[in-house]
């Protein structure tokens, strides 16, 4: 395996009973990348990483994710060093506690060798203020700001984050993408599903589209679905009705509108399709 390839997955298929989850997926995910999967519910996206973690057994393919097959430790031991360089927020929120944000991360920052400061990495996920509140008071949000903590507190080489920002409001979205880049920046490598279309144009280096099971596409936000080739929609109104022209060059149909109008284009909008578009296009729905 190539050394900068964090994780590499070959034909990778996982049945429930007769009902296939996810139907043969090659993915390469390379050291030091933000890397988004998308796909809607029910796609195999969290099955997918939830094998990755070791959490569920494959049915058949091949997979090394830190140089190791999740499914095939050695030793308990050498799961355990495993482990400690991962780190993994999953979909579902822990049980709620008696214990305050404050020992919680402190408690777990112990399982690691090279853990990350506790009140910083609370301060990091804009927590400081409830650091002594105890958990089960924490609203939705707060709480998974609290599991974002937990998944970065031992300071991974690989981070596993599965709808990491569901129940965030927009500024603990845009703090959270702040940490995630510097992490990034940092040395991690990052796995993340997201529902959020924003989320992976500003987070993500490479995304992957599954649908059904398989991979539709693996781009960057910029080229999926032929998006950089994509016509530019060019809108306007002219004697009060609204005109839109698509075009390849929209800076050329700007400058002949405004010649033909005599100036200033009325309510006029240039606007290429969002990943979001492309996206829905993609998985035909
Ligand atoms: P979402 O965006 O809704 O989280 P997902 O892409 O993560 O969806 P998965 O949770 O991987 O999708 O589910 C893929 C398919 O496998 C779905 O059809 C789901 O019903 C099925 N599935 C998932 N877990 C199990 C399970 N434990 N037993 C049986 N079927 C399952």
């Amino acid at each position: 395996m190539a050394k900068d390839l964090v994780i590499n997955i070959r034909e990778l298929k996982k049945s429930y009973g007769d009902k296939s989850a996810v139907g043969g997926v090659d993915l390469s995910v390379h050291r030091g990348e933000i890397f988004a999967l998308l796909g809607p519910n029910g796609a195999g996206k969290t099955t997918t990483i939830e094998i990755l973690e070791g959490y569920r057994k494959k049915s058949s393919g091949e997979i090394s994710v830190l140089g190791v097959d999740p499914s095939a430790h050695a030793s308990k031991d050498s799961e355990r060093r495993w482990r400690e360089k991962i780190g993994i927020v999953l979909q579902s929120a822990g049980d709620a506690a008696d214990l305050s944000v404050e020992e919680t991360i402190s408690h777990y920052a112990k399982y690691y060798s090279n853990a990350r400061d506790p009140e910083q990495t609370i301060a990091e996920v804009g927590l400081s203020d409830k650091s002594q509140a105890k958990i089960r008071t924490l609203s939705g949000g707060q709480r998974r700001r609290l599991d974002v903590a937990l998944g970065i507190i031992g300071n991974p080489e690989l981070l596993f984050l599965d709808e990491p920002t569901t129940g965030f409001d927009p500024e603990a979205r845009r703090a959270f993408w702040g940490l995630i880049r510097k992490l990034r920046d940092e040395g991690s490598t990052i796995l993340l599903t997201t529902h959020y279309l924003d989320e992976a144009e500003e987070l993500a280096d490479r995304v992957a589209v599954i649908k059904d099971g398989k991979i539709i596409e693996v781009a960057s936000p910029k080229t999926l679905g032929g998006r950089e080739h994509a016509m530019t929609e060019v809108s306007f109104i002219r004697n009060g009705v609204r005109e839109t022209i698509s075009t390849e060059t929209p800076t050329t149909e700007v400058a002949r509108l405004e010649r033909e109008l005599g100036g200033e284009i009325p309510e006029l909008s240039v606007k290429r399709p969002t990943l979001e578009e492309i996206y829905i296009r993609m998985i035909g729905a």
